[in-house]
């Protein structure tokens, strides 16, 4: 019999929708905003043996629903959106896209850091507006980024990256706080490991690149605003949930720190009347850490490739449960 495949969303370009389209039989909600509140997805979600896609929430509940699900393919590294306990007792294998996005993520971080040390938005927007009369001064001024310090919160694979990045690229001092330590990845940049508080206090850049997980929730709070240096500038390249955003914005009100450049919030998508947005000293990006189309593309094509080798019972090119799975 044909296996069903639910696709929950818009990002799958029509390639990698044509090579499940050969195989399975295609439940494509890609069209809606929510899936989950779309006609007919109830019934689609207890038939499906298969789901790829990404932004939607899969809590216990509707894991439950999905009676028959084997493989759950995320087109994203960062498998926040799922209840992975749930998944595994399941024996429901969970895809992810680890390693594609790494550089262009990477690039976004830098961006950002770039962005709000030398004000490139708030002054663009400031040419626009026809203020720009007469040579700039004080109030145009930023602040180096080459030779400054960096402290990168999280050095797996996005953060090595930073780190190549602001090193080689940029002259800069990385240190980094990690769970577990890298002595290759130090060797290699030139960077050294340096306890969160430490970090925190002796950065001119702090930049978040942890996943969002219970460990990680609100790990900038109000204590570690106020543990970082007044000139520092705060980047969050991870998730929302890694930054209590009321206490950013009073560090940032305060003037406890310089700037921040977020590229994620708590609560997406964000507009105007947030709290962080539509002000100078933030750069607020609509999470964009990974999408170009050469990327996205890549994290399709493996996504797709993680749901055709679980459904054959085969070894998925990135699972991101497998350990679980293996017990
Ligand atoms: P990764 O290779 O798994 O790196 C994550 C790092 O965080 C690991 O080195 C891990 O330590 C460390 N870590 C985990 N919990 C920690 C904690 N409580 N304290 C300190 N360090 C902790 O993942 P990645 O590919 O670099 O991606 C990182 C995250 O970036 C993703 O999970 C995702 O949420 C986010 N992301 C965002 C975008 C975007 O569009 N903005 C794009 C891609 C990814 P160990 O080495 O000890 O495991």
């Amino acid at each position: 019999m044909t296996q069903t495949v639910l696709i929950f969303s818009d990002n799958l370009p029509d390639d990698q929708t044509a090579r499940l389209a050969e195989r399975y039989q295609l439940a494509d909600f890609s069209g809606y905003e929510d899936p989950s509140a779309a006609p007919g997805f109830g019934d689609a979600l207890a038939g499906a043996d298969g789901a790829i896609g990404v932004h939607m929430r899969w809590a216990a509940e509707t894991i439950d629903q999905a009676a028959r699900l084997k493989v759950l393919s995320s087109v994203s590294v960062g498998v926040d959106n799922y209840d992975v306990a749930a998944l595994s007792r399941r024996g429901i294998a969970l895809g992810h896209t680890p390693g594609v996005l790494t550089d262009t993520t990477a690039d976004t971080a830098m961006a950002l850091i770039l962005s709000t040390a030398r004000r490139v938005v708030e002054l663009a927007e400031w040419v626009r507006a026809g203020q720009w009369t007469a040579p700039v001064g004080r109030d145009q001024f930023g602040v180096n980024v080459h030779h400054k310090r960096l402290g990168i919160v999280g050095m797996g694979r996005i953060g090595q990256a930073i780190a190549r990045r602001a090193v080689f690229g940029f002259g800069m001092e990385v240190v980094y706080h990690n769970r577990s330590r890298k002595p290759g990845a130090e060797d290699e940049i030139g960077m050294h490991y340096v306890e969160f508080d430490e970090l925190l206090a002796n950065s001119d850049f702090v930049c978040a690149v942890v996943p969002g997980t219970d460990d990680t929730r609100h790990m900038f709070d109000e204590t570690a605003f106020e543990r970082m240096a007044p000139h520092a500038i705060f980047i969050n390249i991870a998730r929302g949930s890694v930054v209590d955003e009321n206490a950013l914005v009073a560090a940032l009100d305060a003037g406890g720190i310089r700037a921040a450049g977020l590229d994620v919030f708590q609560d997406e998508p964000v507009g105007p009347g947030h709290a962080l947005v539509g002000r100078n000293d933030v750069v607020a990006l609509p999470h964009i850490g990974s999408a170009t189309f050469e990327t996205r593309h890549d994290m399709a094509r493996l996504a797709v490739d993680n749901l055709i080798a679980g459904l054959q019972g085969e070894q998925m090119p990135a699972c991101y449960n497998a350990a679980d799975l293996d017990r």
